[in-house]
Order: C-alpha cells, then structure tokens, then sequence
C-alpha cells in the first residue's frame, strides 16, 4: 500500500462544501482510503493576482493507485466541482495538488512530486505539520516541522484554523 499526501484548496464559494464533496468524492473511490485530515484554515492568497482568502487543508491517504493515476483521479474530481483553469494561480472551486507519494521522487511532464512549492507555503506546511510533523522529506533533508520553522513569521500569520484543533484554544466561524 502506498502513502500520499494531498493539498486541498478553495477561494470559491462555497468554498467548505468544495472541500467536504472533494474529500469524499476521493473516499467513495475503492482503491483510496483516507487516513487523517488536518483542520481547515483560512489563507490570504498570496502572489499575483487579486482574488478571495482561500480555505486550505491537508489529507493523508493510502492508495493502490499509481501516482500518475492519482493525479488522474484528483483532475477528475477538480472537473466535477467545476474547476476552470483560465487563469494560472487564479480562483478555483477546488484545487486538489499531490504533495509526496512515500518517499518517491517524479519529475514528468504531468507530475512533479515532492510539489515543488510545498516547502515554501505556509498555507500546505500548517496543515501538512498537523497531519505529520515528523514526515522527513528526501531531497529537502527535512521534517515538515524543521521546513515550518524556516518560513517568515509573516506568512504563517496569514494562514488561521478556522476549527478547533485538540487542545488548541483556537476557532473562527466560516462566512461561506
Ligand atoms: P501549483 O502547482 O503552484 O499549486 P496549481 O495547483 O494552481 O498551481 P493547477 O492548475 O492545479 O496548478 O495544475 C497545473 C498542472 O500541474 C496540472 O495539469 C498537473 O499536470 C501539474 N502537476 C505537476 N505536479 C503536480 C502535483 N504534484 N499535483 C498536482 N498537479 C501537478
Ligand atoms: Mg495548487
Ligand atoms: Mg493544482
């Protein structure tokens, strides 16, 4: 069986019903079993483009699924939940991004695996620390929590759990 280890986000609404219909969507396939989800945050966008705060989470799931199937998997739920893709980094219904598979390392036309932006967004290492902080990354010679402490202060203050963490005094009511 295999481990993967995927991003979900939305900054359309409703932006929580994108990503409960996503996650099982992902759980109805018989070949993916979802193991653990992180909490949910809200994320100012950050780059280019002007556009609304994002809902963000991480899943770990095991799979039968060869990555590059996965990713097919993942590409067919986006299309369901009417995903465009008219603007690179643009709003989205849903994004659905493979972070790891094990400890496999691809580089295709399609698929690029550990996500090559992973260690740098706050918005993927909160969550992705909920879910595994001790997951060591290879090729980045780092744990997901090691990778956290490296990021600035500024950019993990734009990333709030919008629902309670164990034991963490911390909640937000979502908008939409
Ligand atoms: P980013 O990858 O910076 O988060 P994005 O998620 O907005 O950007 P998409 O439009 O969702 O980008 O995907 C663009 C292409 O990225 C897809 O067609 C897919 O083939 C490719 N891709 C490469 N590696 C991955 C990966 N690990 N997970 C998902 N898609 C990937
Ligand atoms: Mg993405
Ligand atoms: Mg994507």
């Amino acid at each position: 069986m295999n481990t993967a280890y995927i991003a979900l986000g939305s900054n359309i609404a409703p932006r929580l019903d994108f990503l409960t219909q996503a996650i099982e969507l992902l759980q109805q396939q018989e070949t993916i079993n979802i193991t653990k989800q992180s909490s949910i945050y809200e994320t100012e966008p950050v780059g280019l483009v002007e556009q609304d705060p994002f809902l963000n989470m991480v899943i770990s799931l095991e799979t039968e699924l060869k990555p590059e199937e996965l990713l097919d998997t993942c590409q067919q739920i986006e299309q369901l939940l009417g995903r465009k893709r008219d603007i690179r980094w643009g709003p989205r219904t849903i994004d659905l991004d493979i972070l790891l598979y094990n400890q496999t390392y691809i580089e295709s036309d399609r698929l690029l695996i550990p996500h090559p932006r992973l260690h740098e967004r706050a918005f993927v290492l909160i969550p992705l620390a909920e879910v595994s902080p001790s997951l060591y990354i290879r090729g980045l010679d780092q744990t997901i929590s090691e990778l956290l402490t490296q990021l600035p202060l500024q950019d993990k203050e734009g990333v709030i759990a919008c629902q309670p963490i164990e034991g963490v005094n911390e909640s937000k009511p979502f908008e939409n």
